[in-house]
């Protein structure tokens, strides 16, 4: 088993040092990559730790009880978040997702929350400020954290049937409490909830129309996310995938539905609403959305940084090695000189793995989920 444990070890080890560049313009928040793309969502990973095991995110065989977790002062603190955040927004990050591991075990979050809720766009606005979540604690936490600032959140539950989500999260975690959660949301006022559902064929398939079914009409917005192969210990394999286009035709026989526009560009869902008796959609029974990350590649718009619980910046979620910001933030860079040093490292982005999937072969071990955040 141990030697499963190693590669992702050494992925950590193995991270990018990043320079300074000499003489940096200040920053325009207009940065794009070689593809054009532009940075706006930053994505950050508070705990490399989950209370769950799901399967194929973090599965018991691999995350044992001596699995090498970071050690406690490898993490950024919640000040060193809040700096690089704030540089991020500079070069035009208009969103921030804390996610994990599970964000909710890192102690105190709603104090990070509260620091992150200060910041600004560069076009002086609060930054759409939200959080993915298995939600096992959020009924305790919902209140404090929409307090401390909290825009949104994003809610992970693979299906009703107890019985199937208590073997999928490998914990024994029953449905009921995770629901409570999404209750306790709803009522502390967090707005345009989301539930991600990770669809696995002939795991969960057959809780596809249920969720849609219970989920319609309540505000909340349900996503199929396609089985993705991420990470180098799910043992992912591709007749598990169940392409959205499946999901779409499953649920359109019993609940119709029409198709709706991207919200926003670099959107990774599909949006399908319900449509009423009249044929059209109708917005008090809501949407549903498919993220096709293996069957439809959206990477010609991904706008997404990630940055690793110990500071490191990853382009893509299938990349092997993270910029590591930390060693600038620790040397007592300044704040224009870490500004400077990651605008080249956006402009010489190249990542685009979806689409290239099943043409190449990462070159080295791919980072976990479970490190690195959804
Ligand atoms: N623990 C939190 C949670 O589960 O919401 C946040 C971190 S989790 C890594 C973020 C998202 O990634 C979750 O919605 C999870 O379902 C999704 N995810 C993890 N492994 C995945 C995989 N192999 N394919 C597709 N989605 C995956
Ligand atoms: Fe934990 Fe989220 Fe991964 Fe499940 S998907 S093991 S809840 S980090
Ligand atoms: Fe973005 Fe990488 Fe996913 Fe493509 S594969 S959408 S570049 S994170």
């Amino acid at each position: 088993m141990a030697d499963r444990v190693i590669p992702l070890l050494d992925q950590r080890i193995a991270a990018l040092a990043v320079r300074v560049p000499p003489r940096a313009p200040a920053p325009s928040g207009l940065l794009t990559d070689t593809l054009g793309r532009p940075l706006r969502d930053l994505r950050i990973s508070v705990t490399d730790r989950c209370n769950f095991r799901c399967n194929y995110c973090m599965p018991k065989e691999v995350f044992g009880k001596d699995h090498p977790y970071l050690p406690h002062d490898a993490l950024l603190s919640f000040e060193e978040i809040t700096r690089l955040a704030r540089l991020f927004l500079v070069h035009g990050v208009r969103k921030i997702r804390l996610t994990g591991g599970e964000p909710l075990l890192r102690k105190n979050l709603e104090a990070l929350v509260a620091q992150l809720a200060q910041l600004r766009t560069v076009d002086g606005r609060v930054p759409d400020l939200t959080l993915t979540t298995n939600g096992a604690l959020l009924a305790r936490k919902a209140r404090a954290l929409k307090d401390a600032g909290l825009g949104r959140v994003t809610v992970s539950l693979d299906g009703l049937d107890d019985a199937v989500f208590r073997r999928m999260n490998d914990v024994d975690f029953p449905v009921a409490e995770v629901l409570a959660g999404i209750e306790a949301a709803q009522a502390a006022g967090l707005a345009r909830i989301k539930v991600n559902m990770v669809v696995k064929r002939g795991t969960n398939d057959h809780e596809i129309v249920p969720m849609a079914r219970h989920f319609r009409g309540t505000g909340v917005t349900l996503r199929f996310i396609e089985y993705m192969d991420v990470g180098a210990t799910n043992g992912w394999r591709m007749d598990e995938v169940l392409p959205s286009a499946e999901v779409i035709a499953r649920l359109c026989a019993e609940l119709p539905l029409v198709p709706l526009p991207a919200s926003s560009p670099g959107e990774t869902a599909e949006r399908w609403g319900y449509a009423g008796a009249d044929g059209r959609h109708d917005p008090q029974l809501g949407e549903v959305g498919v993220i096709s990350s293996v069957t439809q590649a959206f990477c010609g718009n991904c706008n997404r940084a990630r940055l690793s619980t110990e500071g490191r910046l990853y382009l893509c979620l299938f990349a092997t090695q993270g910029h590591d910001l930390r060693a600038l933030l620790r040397g007592g860079a300044s704040d224009e000189a870490i500004a400077a040093a990651i605008a080249p490292i956006w402009q010489q982005r190249q990542d685009r793995y979806s689409e290239l999937r099943g043409s190449v072969h990462a070159s080295g071990e791919r980072i976990e989920m479970s490190y690195i955040g959804g």
